[in-house]
Order: structure tokens, then C-alpha cells, then sequence
């Protein structure tokens, strides 16, 4: 059955909103076939991440982006991914494949940073990430 999907814009900012970023998200996140990531991977246990994954174009940042020096990076273990955090506050933006072909065009995006969100409210999806 085709569907009519909507998409929604969200405002993304890290605590101190010195990296900001608007976020395309089709469908919207409290569509009933939409859902977060809850992984209880080494890194995601410990930062909580929520992650939605998104197509590179779907992601625009307002003002530094990820090449900045005002972003950090963290890589771990095989190094394939790449975790981004502010370099003022410490949150915890988003991460990407940084092997070709691995997830490529893709960013895991931590909705705890999209503004107006209540994440309490959001169908969750577990991942084993520990065992993989
Ligand atoms: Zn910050």
C-alpha cells in the first residue's frame, strides 16, 4: 500500500549551541513507523545515545561542521566509526562509518540533541551492539 510519508525539519544543537544543525527527517520521528536506536554498545551505554540514521543531505549545519576544530573526534576498537562531541560542552552530536563502503553516506544522529524532542515519547529499538 503506498503511503503518503510527511517529513519534518528538527533544530539539532549541542548544550552550548556553538555547533547547530538542521535535520530532515522523513518519515518524522513520531511517525508510527519511525524509531531510535538504543544500543548498549561500550560508547552507547555511556553517552545514551538515541540514534536515528540519516542520509548525509538530509543534514545541514548552520554554522561549523564536522571539519571544524571546534568538534571532536573519537575513534575506537577498528576505528570504522567516527564519534563527534563539542569541544566546549562535551555533547554527543552524532557519528559516522569512516570506511568505505561500511554504512557510507550515512550519519547515526543522537536525537537528545534535536531541540523541541521529548525522547521519553519515542518508539525505541534495541541493538546488541555489545556482541557484534
Ligand atoms: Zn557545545
Amino acid at each position: 500500500m503506498a503511503t503518503n510519508k510527511t517529513s519534518q525539519r528538527y533544530q539539532a544543537s549541542c548544550h552550548c549551541q556553538l555547533i547547530r544543525y538542521t535535520v530532515t527527517l522523513s518519515p518524522p520521528l513520531h511517525d508510527p513507523e519511525s524509531w531510535v536506536v538504543e544500543c548498549n554498545c561500550s560508547i552507547c551505554a555511556r553517552n545514551g545515545y538515541l540514534n536515528v540514521y540519516v542520509q548525509n543531505e538530509c543534514i545541514q549545519f548552520d554554522n561549523v561542521d564536522l571539519n571544524s576544530n571546534l568538534v571532536e573526534k573519537y575513534r575506537f576498537g577498528k576505528e570504522r566509526v567516527q564519534h563527534y562531541f563539542c569541544s566546549r560542552c562535551g555533547s554527543s552530536l552524532m557519528a559516522e562509518s569512516i570506511e568505505p563502503g561500511f554504512y557510507e553516506g550515512v550519519k547515526a544522529l543522537n536525537v537528545r540533541m534535536f531541540q523541541g524532542v521529548d525522547v521519553r515519547t519515542l518508539q525505541r529499538r534495541e541493538v546488541d551492539g555489545r556482541s557484534l
